[in-house]
């Protein structure tokens, strides 16, 4: 069996990144969504082992430690990471992999895993993006001030990434992803 491919895709927090990998995976059964591990509290409604795997921070440590995350980054004061082993696993079984990740985590993985595919969604402007995480209602102003000010950070760094796709319209955003992946 050949091997599988690893598909990251990353952009700002609130530039639509989850709601496209969600129409993805919804059209696409046959591809494996990466489960992250996070030192954040759940929200309302999450599921351990679906949303993320809850860690303490010490916990976190640990997986870093001993090398069991093929990334990881600090995000609005929590810790973010990829499980290493469930990835290689499915990808040494010939799946689809895709992780949806911030971008300091996503730049790792071109050391990390160099034959990735590398994907960038940035937003039509940063006022949409801050209409969009105020929408979302689920964090305070604070938080909201710390994602847009690491957004314009970010998105300086898109160039880096093989493939750049901005989410105007999501059925436009998600052919060019498709295309990307199955071209
Ligand atoms: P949230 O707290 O809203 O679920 O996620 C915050 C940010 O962390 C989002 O941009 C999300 O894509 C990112 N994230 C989720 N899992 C991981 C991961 O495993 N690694 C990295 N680097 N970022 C992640």
């Amino acid at each position: 069996m050949s091997s599988g491919q690893l598909i990251a895709i990353t952009g700002p927090s609130g530039v639509g990144k989850g709601t496209l990998v969600r129409l993805l995976l919804a059209r696409h059964p046959e591809l494996y969504l990466s489960v992250s591990t996070t030192t954040r509290q759940p929200r309302p409604g999450e599921v351990e082992g679906q949303d993320y795997y809850f860690v303490s921070p010490d916990r976190f440590k640990t997986l870093i430690a001993t090398g069991q995350l093929l990334e990881w980054a600090e995000y609005a004061g929590n810790y973010y990471g990829t499980p290493r082993e469930k990835v290689e696993t499915q990808i040494h079984q010939g799946r689809t992999v895709l992780l949806e990740i911030e971008v300091m985590g996503a730049q790792q993985i071109k050391q990390t895993f160099p034959e990735a595919l590398r994907l960038f969604i940035l937003p039509p402007n940063v006022a949409e993006l801050e209409r969009r995480l105020r929408d979302r209602g689920t964090d305070t102003e604070d938080a909201i001030a710390k994602r847009l000010q690491r957004a314009k950070a970010e998105i300086e760094l898109s160039t880096e990434f093989n493939v750049q796709i901005v989410n105007d319209n999501l059925d436009q955003a998600l052919a060019k992803i498709e295309q990307a992946i199955f071209n």
